[in-house]
């Protein structure tokens, strides 16, 4: 007998649908058809949501730089290098496996992991961090696609400082040393940023990434985060990040901007033209200082949005969902900005979990045939008590958060009961591990 799941209601491309059933053919959907008086397992299926940008140690960051005077980006990085140049493998597997099952718990099923923390606290050469990430995802049941990074440079022009060298390669080779051995979880490659590699050093990434992965691999960099970045840009190359990236490399659809908060005019422009997916990451973008994406615009001109918990401050779908949405009410001082004709809570969900699939080179990110078997459901808890269903989402979107005891399925297997991850939680663990970081100097 082939599986099923049967809900209520289905988010489907097409809208809400009322009782269907999702059968699943080996982590696949088979097909989505009338679920008659079946029994039912769960009030309202959704698209399992990728999360295509997250730096899993961040994690431990929390609360560890948000107090003492005015701060910018660049001092918030400065206590993200002595956090990064601490942590063993041991520490990262922790850290990992606990930050995954909260993901899975907010409603992520994928997660991209911009991951350039490579070497060894010696400064030597191992697989051993990739492989904590890939050990800490089976343990939890998230999907993992791993976007190793390449980093070059401290800065335009600049070596790479002392506090960089557990991300630097000294050369494309070197590099290619280091994914080799972690290929089979890799989606594509991830030229960090331009502050710290050159439009000729990206150009031989794409390159490399054609060779490993295949011409379609998806490519991630961040670009135009900071003011003080795009400045410094125009002063070396003549020209903003992201006109740079298009005329060197060419934006086409399998690019990732993430952040892409200071595109101006003509950088919009090119990256509707190539259908390149820009990644927000709306709590860390807020939580730095960075500014906000013109959303509104890029969504209503076919662009393609999917999101991030990036630092991971906080690890929460709907919040960043709402602050995506509230940010650009504030922005334009009106309301309902992103919305469709489903409501603003559908639109955004269906956006982002399809282009976050995108992203990670995924068949997924709608409950449709031949799709990947993620799915959230929500149950019917206390946000949505007493309102029709075509308002869920909206409600979903304006008032919930990680208190939603979501069932979360992952290649059709139920990895999250009633808002619990059913993996072992390592959380304690991770509490004497952030008690021992805090106390160090
Ligand atoms: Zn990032």
């Amino acid at each position: 007998m082939r599986n099923a799941l049967t809900f209520e209601w289905v988010l489907e491309p097409q809208g809400l649908t009322h009782a269907r059933t999702l059968y699943l053919d080996g982590g696949r959907i088979d097909s989505i058809e009338d679920a008659g008086d079946r029994p039912r397992d769960g009030f309202l299926a959704l698209p399992g949501m990728a999360n295509a940008h997250s730096h899993v140690f961040q994690r431990a960051l929390r609360g560890a730089a948000d107090s003492g005077g005015l701060d910018s980006f660049w001092s918030w990085r400065e206590t993200m290098y002595r956090l990064a140049a601490a942590l063993t493998p041991e520490d990262l597997h922790l850290v990992a496996s606990s930050a995954f099952a909260e993901m899975l718990e907010a409603g992520y099923t994928s997660v991209g992991e911009f991951h350039y923390l490579h070497h060894l606290p010696d400064g030597s050469r191992s697989p051993a961090m990739a492989e904590a990430l890939i050990a800490a995802a089976t343990d939890s049941g998230i999907r993992l696609r791993l976007l190793p990074v390449y980093y070059r440079h401290g800065g335009f022009g600049r070596p790479a400082s002392p506090a960089q060298s557990r991300f630097v390669h000294r050369d494309l080779a070197d590099f290619e040393r280091t994914v080799e051995p972690v290929a089979a979880a890799c989606a594509g490659l991830a030229p960090h940023s331009l502050r710290a590699v050159t439009p000729d050093e990206i150009a031989a990434v794409v390159a490399l990434a054609d060779r490993m992965f295949g011409p379609q691999a998806p490519l991630h960099i961040h670009v135009s985060e900071q003011a003080a970045e795009v400045r410094d840009c125009v002063a070396l190359h003549g020209r903003p990040p992201i006109l740079l990236l298009d005329e060197r490399v060419g934006l086409g659809s399998r690019w990732n901007l993430v952040h892409a908060t200071h595109a101006g005019r003509l950088e919009l422009d090119c990256m509707l033209a190539g259908d390149a997916i820009v990644v927000l990451c709306p709590l860390t973008e807020g939580q730095l200082g960075d500014g906000w994406f013109p959303a509104d615009e890029f969504l209503a001109r076919g662009g393609r949005i999917a999101i991030g918990s990036d630092s991971n401050v906080r690890i929460d779908v709907l919040e960043e969902m709402r602050f995506l949405e509230f940010s650009q009410r504030a922005r334009l001082e009106r309301r309902n900005v992103l919305t469709g004709p489903a409501g603003t809570g559908a639109r955004i969900w269906s956006e982002l979990a399809r282009a976050g699939a995108a992203s990670l080179g995924l068949v997924g990110g709608e409950l449709a045939p031949g799709q990947v078997a993620d799915v959230v459901v929500v149950p019917e808890s206390a946000t949505l008590a007493g309102l029709p269903v075509t308002a869920a989402l909206d409600a979903l979107l304006v008032a919930a958060g990680r208190g939603e005891p979501f069932d979360v399925y992952v290649d059709g297997e139920l990895r999250v009961r009633r808002g619990r991850a059913l993996a072992t939680s390592t959380r304690e663990r991770v509490g004497a591990l952030l008690s021992r970081l805090w106390r160090s100097p």
